[in-house]
């Protein structure tokens, strides 16, 4: 499909960190918008004053950035457009969609209790005023919102949902201090946005039926609804601290790489058959807001882990080094001059068993640690007997000896000199390679050895060789 005229966003309050829903709302956009060849727009909504800081502003921009979902155009902050909004609730009181209610907050209260007792909502009796009764008192603007028929929701992801507009008080638009409430400034701004279709939690299935009243007020056209079901722990209840992460930033400091979490994301109530692992360009070719399913999706940590080892197999080795040289660093661990280009070299050997980068990390001590290692005790029992001291000595010459030094080569090597010992791998692979690594882990023998180098493989030899017993 290719409509050019889409135009989604990503619409987050911020609150000092970004949830993973918020950021499957916002893959779940940007890849409708890709799809289509539209827009993604992102805006800040910052009605809140006091959560709004500039920090939890960049935790939303860090957040979109990271996980490479970047808005199509510069973002939108809604408390800037409180003029905007206003200016549209002018033009309700002018068509008689709105009025204003100079109910006393004890009149309020008084039609609260009646209402509560004969089961229905609140009704303001400044509705039928005329406009031009106008006390001199303080007043809120409510929309005049139908009490007969019903609003329907032709939702993209939840099928129809109707709304008895006789359960639907009059909203208020603007509070008494002139700002404007936050179902006013949404519909607003999605409409001067030109945004199409609003794919969003479905924590605002709700709001989508006050919005459409909005809409209708206004005499704009309502946007396409699209509400995502919320999504849950592994054991089925809402996603919660006890789950472990909720926030980008947690995913990114355990190790996950962005690839991996837009690839878990996009499975976590939608999917293309039984496709586990898929690129963007695929998902963005297969996406369909319509494909998305109605039940909650569940948190599996361990397809999450699956899929991240697999991009990690997959990653440009550079791209590793920094983030785990990063991780490094983050932990105080000693880095030298060159510790990128040596840890590109190692990364390979090292990251098939690595779920995360944090893991890569560790896999890549036993090559950074400097000379001479500190020895576990297990690893310096392992090369300081007699017998297998003796044999290391010779295998050492053996590996000097190598005409180059790559896997295939040392795999010869050490495979020829277990033959002319007599022995078997195992009576010399685990002290060498206690003695490459000191007792960290470490790769297996060739790779190990590739991993190090030459003359710093045999330096390390030369170390354990003389280790005392
Ligand atoms: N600001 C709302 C939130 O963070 C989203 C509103 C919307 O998408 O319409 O939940």
């Amino acid at each position: 499909m290719s409509d050019s005229s889409v135009v989604t966003r990503i619409a987050p309050s911020p609150t000092g960190a970004m949830h993973i829903g918020t950021a499957r709302t916002a893959l779940f956009n940007w890849l409708y918008a890709r799809h289509t060849g539209g827009k993604f727009l992102l805006r800040v909504e910052d009605t809140d004053r006091e959560r709004s800081t500039e920090a939890a502003v960049q935790v939303i921009f860090d957040g979109l950035a990271w996980l490479g979902l970047e808005a199509d155009e510069t973002p939108v902050f809604q408390a800037a457009r409180a003029d905007r909004h206003v200016k549209a609730v002018d033009e309700m009181l002018a068509r008689g969609s709105a009025y204003r209610d100079y109910m006393t907050p004890d009149e309020l209260e008084t039609e609260r209790t009646n209402a509560r007792a004969e089961g229905r909502v609140v009704r303001s009796p400044w509705r039928d005023h005329s406009p031009n009764d106008a006390p001199d008192r303080p007043f809120v603007v409510r929309l005049k919102a139908p009490i007969e028929g019903e609003t329907v929701i032709d939702d993209q992801v939840k099928g129809r949902v109707v709304f008895q507009n006789k359960d639907l008080d009059d909203l208020i638009l603007l509070r008494t201090d002139g700002s404007p409430t936050y179902n006013l400034a949404v519909v607003v701004d999605d409409h001067e946005m030109g945004v199409t279709h609003v794919i969003r939690g479905d924590d605002h299935l709700n709001n989508a039926a006050r919005q459409t009243l909005i809409y209708q007020g206004l005499g704009w056209a309502p946007p396409v609804w699209a509400h995502l079901p919320l999504i849950h722990g592994p054991d089925g209840t809402k996603l919660s601290k006890r789950h472990g992460a909720q926030a980008v930033s947690e995913f990114a400091d355990m190790g996950y790489l962005p690839e991996a979490m837009r690839n878990y994301l996009a499975k976590l109530g939608w999917g293309h058959g039984d496709d586990e692992i898929f690129s963007d360009e695929q998902a963005i070719g297969w996406f369909d807001i319509k494909d998305v399913v109605g039940a909650p999706a569940r948190l599996d940590w361990a397809k999450l882990n699956h899929l991240n080892n697999h991009y990690i197999r997959q990653a440009d080795p550079a791209r590793l080094a920094g983030l785990v040289a990063a991780i490094h660093r983050s932990r105080d661990f000693p880095l030298h001059d060159g510790h990128l280009a040596q840890l590109a070299h190692v990364i390979p050997f090292v990251r098939d068993g690595a779920k995360t980068t944090l893991e890569l990390a560790d896999a890549t001590v036993f090559a950074l640690s400097r000379r001479p290692l500190a020895f576990t005790d297990k690893a310096r029992e392992l090369v300081v007997n007699d017998e297998t001291r003796a044999r290391l000595g010779r295998l050492r010459t053996a590996l000097a000896a190598a005409p180059t030094w790559d896997v295939p080569t040392l795999e010869n090597v050490n495979r020829g000199f277990a033959e002319s010992e007599g022995v078997g791998m195992g009576k010399f692979g685990p002290a060498l390679r206690a003695a490459l690594s000191g007792g960290t882990p470490a790769p297996d023998l060739a790779g190990a050895l590739v991993s190090l180098g030459k003359d710093e493989s045999l330096a390390r030899l030369d170390d354990a060789l003389s280790l005392g017993g």
